[in-house]
């Protein structure tokens, strides 16, 4: 698999593209937007360029990197990858939208979605070709946190997943496999406590910086769930909440707070305010 296509430039997408890039494989991070697109290949630099400047990696590793990823428009770029990985926003008709595309374009490559609550096999639904479509659910940061989720459906076979859990195991990563259910199994759990801790916010139980705290010394967890939903992107958490809401039922409903917060485009560090400001 030396050439992959990334598609989604967002949080996941620069982050799975600056990943695989310094791992050495060839990554097309494709888009609807060239100009969008370039632009993130420039933040990636600006991280490459940090980790330089922290001695993390040389130049030399830093330009290896940025040269290993091709910054392009949709068509071409996927045809000939044996792996796309998407990661769009979580919305299920546009993530449909663009498999039936990618089944058309490329017949061969594992088809990855790195959704964090849809349906995997709704989603596979609008390809012709269901048995290479899987989850490939990496976590935020990609390149800190080692757990990868592959979302198993009913139409895969032993090879498909055999690829996926190889390939992950080549990043370094620790692949788990689990089935196709809601939240799969850590977004389940994690994110109604995030949800409770917009709860506890909004009831006035605690001040913000008190739920982080008492997470994180009452709980020994390495980040409070508000700044942990500051780093996920609320608009995430409360899609997340949402498909939880829609398949589990009402105690998963998403607290007022977080769609208020998404609605003012108060999403977290990505647009410089969430719970707290950066
Ligand atoms: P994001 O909003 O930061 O990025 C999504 C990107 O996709 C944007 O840059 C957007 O411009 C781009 N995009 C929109 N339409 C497109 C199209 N037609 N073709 C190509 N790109 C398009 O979102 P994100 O946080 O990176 O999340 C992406 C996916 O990863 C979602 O399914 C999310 O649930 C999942 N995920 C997110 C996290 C997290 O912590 N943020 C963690 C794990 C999984």
């Amino acid at each position: 698999m030396d050439e992959i296509s990334v598609v989604g430039y967002g949080t996941m997408g620069k982050g799975i593209a600056q990943l695989l890039a310094s791992k050495g494989y060839k990554v097309h991070l494709v888009g609807n937007n060239l100009k969008k697109v370039k632009d993130s290949l420039k933040d990636i630099e600006k991280n490459l360029d940090f980790l330089v400047k922290r001695k993390k990696i040389t130049l030399n590793e830093r330009n290896r990197i940025v040269n290993n990823i091709c910054p392009c428009l949709g068509k071409k770029s996927s045809g000939k990858s044996k792996l796309i990985i998407e990661a769009v926003p979580e919305n299920l008709k546009l993530k449909k939208r663009i498999f039936k595309r990618l089944d058309s374009l490329n017949k061969k490559a594992i088809i990855a979605t790195n959704t964090s609550s849809l349906s995997v096999k709704e989603i596979a639904s609008a390809c012709k070709n269901k048995k290479r479509i899987i989850g490939m659910h990496f976590f935020n940061p990609v390149h800190a946190i080692s757990l990868v989720e592959i979302v198993k459906t009913k139409y895969n076979d032993n090879k498909t997943i055999n690829e996926a859990l190889e390939f992950l195991k080549s990043l370094g990563k620790k692949p788990i496999v689990v089935e196709d259910s809601p939240g799969f199994i850590v977004n389940r759990l994690l994110i109604p406590m995030v949800n409770d801790a917009a709860f506890l916010l909004q009831n006035n139980v605690a001040a913000k910086e008190d739920i982080d705290k008492a997470m994180k010394l009452g709980a020994n967890h390495t980040i409070g769930p508000l700044e942990l939903a500051d780093l996920i992107g609320l608009d995430i958490v409360s899609s997340i909440m949402k498909s939880l809401n829609k398949s589990l039922g009402n105690k998963y409903k998403p607290c007022q707070l977080l769609v208020k917060m998404v609605k003012n485009k108060k999403l977290g560090r990505k647009t410089k305010e969430g719970f707290y400001k950066y």
